[in-house]
């Protein structure tokens, strides 16, 4: 009855990424190296990562009618992502323009572009995408009354049928709608994103992730997840809350580990495990996207996270 185990609705964006000896000051010219440009965004990441591992998975987004589109669209074929919700035109593909010195800091400048002209009607006009997909996974890249449609149709379900399941990276953090918090089940955050969710509330100045998942779930949820980088992730929902380890890997860079993790995690409650044992996959996942170069390049297949 569902076509899809998991829909991602969310930003796709070209990284253009020049290697620097030190990233310039206001009115000042730097030489850089060669341009490299990747496929990246946090919702195009998500529906690789999951395509990857072997999800029937589609990706709602918006390209530009431009080559940085049509690598993007590539990008998600290759991995096996039905590409029918990708809309082009509108504005230029999204990019983020990265510099990075030889310590790997960088500066980013991201130009939305087309993620910002994704649209409630467009939300709509896909109706059926969403009513095909056991799960929807999203973050915070495209505008926030998108993010709030898609929820809401989600919740609302589809006459007798309930929608799907929704799970909620609020990357990069903004202000949620009390709604929105609510159906996310669940609401993924890492360290950052957890402290500005509470805001001034006491709990977000503890230093233990148990306190910030139980003042996060206070406000609404059905459930939090806490990514902990190397130290793995904390599930907690209204009965318990658990830690799960992460596995003990070299990490060589850990760029989209977050985005490898969340679409694992979705793309496992979408074929029906319960949110732990999707978690302890999910950790998995994070855990060998790290030991790999790169964003979405370095995303794993299932074979090779069952071989970790
Ligand atoms: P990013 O913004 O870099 O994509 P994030 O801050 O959203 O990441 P993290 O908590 O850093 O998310 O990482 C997500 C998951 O990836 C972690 O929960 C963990 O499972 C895995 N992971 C990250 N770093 C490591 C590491 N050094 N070793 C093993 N696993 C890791």
């Amino acid at each position: 009855m569902h076509d899809y185990d998991l829909l991602v609705v969310g930003s796709a964006n070209a990284d253009l990424v020049v290697g620097v000896d030190r990233r310039p000051g206001a009115g000042e010219t730097v030489l850089g190296s060669d341009l490299a440009v990747h496929p990246g965004g946090k919702g195009a990441n998500q529906a690789v990562a999951a395509g990857r591992l072997g999800a029937r998975t589609a990706l709602l987004a918006r390209v530009g009618d431009d080559d940085h589109g049509r690598l993007l669209l590539d990008s998600q074929r290759a991995a096996g992502v039905d590409t029918v919700g990708v809309l082009v035109g509108g504005a230029p593909t999204g990019v983020a323009l990265i510099t990075v010195d030889p310590s790997g800091d960088n500066s980013i400048v991201v130009s939305p572009g087309a993620n910002s002209r994704l649209t409630p009607s467009d939300v709509r006009d896909a109706g059926s995408l969403l009513a095909a997909a056991r799960v929807v996974s999203l973050q915070l890249e495209i505008p926030l009354e998108t993010v709030a449609a898609v929820v809401r149709a989600a919740d609302a379900g589809f006459g007798d049928r309930s929608g799907p399941r929704v799970v909620l990276n609020p990357s990069p953090p903004a202000p949620l709608p009390a709604d929105v918090l609510a159906a996310c089940d669940p609401l993924v955050v890492n360290e950052h994103e957890a402290r500005y969710l509470l805001g001034d509330d006491p709990d977000g100045n503890a230093t233990d992730p148990e306190a910030w998942a139980a003042a996060l779930l206070a406000r609404g949820p059905r459930s939090v997840v806490v990514t902990l980088g190397g130290a793995g992730a904390l599930v907690a929902d209204h009965d318990r809350t658990v830690r799960i380890p992460s596995l003990p890997v070299e990490a060589v860079d850990t760029t989209g580990a977050g985005d490898a993790f969340t679409g694992a995690l979705a793309w496992r409650l979408g074929v029906g495990d319960d949110l732990e044992t999707a978690v302890r996959y999910a950790v998995r996942v994070g855990a060998a996207a790290v030991t790999r170069a790169g964003a979405q390049v370095s995303f794993p297949t299932a074979d090779e996270v069952a071989a970790l």
